[in-house]
């Protein structure tokens, strides 16, 4: 028994690791030594054991199939893997998930595809405290077109609400672009209702779904979304810089053009004709030759998520967070503490934000004895405890460290 036992929250956290239906799910990862509590499965998702076979599997594919391994099976893997992830977490029937890029790019190709669908149409509606990526995309592509960026400005502690959406939107919005989640405060959006709002208006939604997707389970086709992003290298365990997918709702795809034509995305990649057309459906949507190397661990972590079901990894998340708030409620509220997420486990996503005067400094700490959380400033400590890596215990004792850590 580690730390935890000699903590207050010790024996609550044995409680309920004891009862916890997923926790043997934490035999898949590899361990991590010299880490005591992982926290940052919100932003780098620990690997699965299988991911060493699988790439070495692919290691010996290539080498023996070589340039035949492409018509064999790589070539498909954007729409399978697309597939997968849109069935098992996303809510969305097969042909409109497709595997590329990086998000930001994704988000470039879909805002512009999602302008250009709204002639006459010159706002796009964004909140101030999304991920930059997300705000720099707009400024860029809003500079670019001529547009105007009509900015929601909202609470850092919690987010983006309905009504705020319905006073912005109007006959000059063109494209809403919000995050499921906010990557600070952890505000869980209500997307379906700003989807309906932005649609009574006329206007088309991207959602960045980065923070949600394996987190928090997504119905995007039952909300009547049109676009979506996301991130694989989150809870979906595709490693670094693994690459990001799109939804397209079918109907759509015909409908739009994407900015970045290339030979991935013709109808014909190797007729090398003379000119481009788009193919039919979401594979439309791939620009370059995509990562295959990239989209071998996250096949991994789908099985995984297969087997726990999204509804369980979700009520495991929320028992987690929750565990993170009475803790930040209780002992690091006497460090000196406060809590930057919402106190109702509904409205929030899969992790918890603290706030300190010694974040920053705390945080290195905190790295140095094995705890691993991260900073965002000026003084944000977010706790992500992965569901299906993450125990109890290790919450108790990583938060009892950090709790240390504060105190210099
Ligand atoms: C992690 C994250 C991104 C990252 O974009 P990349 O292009 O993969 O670097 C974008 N948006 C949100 C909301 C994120 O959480």
């Amino acid at each position: 028994m580690g730390v935890a036992a000699r903590t207050p929250h010790g024996d609550r956290a044995h409680e309920l690791d004891a009862e916890d239906p997923l926790g043997s799910f934490r035999e898949h990862f590899l361990p991590a030594p010299g880490v005591l509590a992982y926290f940052d499965g919100n932003s780098l998702g620990r690997p699965l054991r299988a991911t060493r076979d699988r790439l070495a599997g692919l290691v010996d594919t290539w080498s023996s199939r070589l340039i035949r391994g492409w018509d064999e099976s790589w070539m498909a893997l954007p729409e399978t893997v697309g597939d997968r992830i849109g069935a098992l977490t996303l809510g969305a029937a097969p042909g409109q998930v497709v595997v590329a890029d990086s998000t930001t790019v994704v988000l470039y190709k879909l805002l512009r595809a999602a302008l250009a669908a709204r002639p006459g149409r010159n706002e796009i509606v964004i909140d101030d405290d999304n991920f930059p990526t997300d705000r720099f995309v707009v400024q860029a592509v809003a500079a670019e077109l001529g547009l105007t960026v009509r900015w929601l400005r909202v609470d850092r502690h919690a987010g983006v609400e309905v009504d705020q959406v319905e006073e912005a939107v109007g006959d000059r919005t063109a494209v809403v672009l919000l995050s499921h989640i906010s990557y600070r405060s952890s505000h869980l959006a209500d997307a379906e209702a700003i989807t309906a709002v932005a649609h009574d208006a006329g206007a088309l939604v991207l959602w960045d779904v980065c923070h949600s997707v394996g987190s928090v389970p997504l119905d995007l086709d039952a909300w009547g979304v049109d676009l979506a992003v996301g991130c694989t290298y989150k809870y979906l365990g595709g490693g670094p810089g693994s690459p990001a997918f799109a939804y397209v709702r079918d109907d759509l795809q015909d409908v739009l053009e994407q900015p970045i034509a290339g030979w991935m995305g013709s109808a014909a990649p190797f007729d090398m004709g003379p000119r481009y057309e788009p193919a039919a459906g979401i594979r439309r949507f791939l620009s370059g030759t995509p990562s295959i190397v990239a989209m071998h661990p996250m096949q991994d972590m789908l099985d995984v998520i297969e087997q726990a079901g999204m509804v369980e990894i979700r009520k495991k998340s929320m028992r987690l967070t929750q565990f993170v708030v009475e803790i930040a409620d209780s002992a690091l509220a006497s460090a000196g503490v406060t809590l930057a997420t919402t106190r109702d486990p509904a409205r929030r996503g899969g992790h918890v934000t603290l706030e300190h005067p010694e974040a920053r400094a705390a945080t290195a700490r905190a790295w140095e004895r094995g705890v691993i959380p991260d900073f965002r400033g000026p003084y944000g400590i977010r706790i992500g405890p992965s569901p299906l890596s993450t125990s109890f215990a290790e919450v108790a004792e990583g938060l009892a460290v950090l709790e240390e850590c504060l105190q210099g």
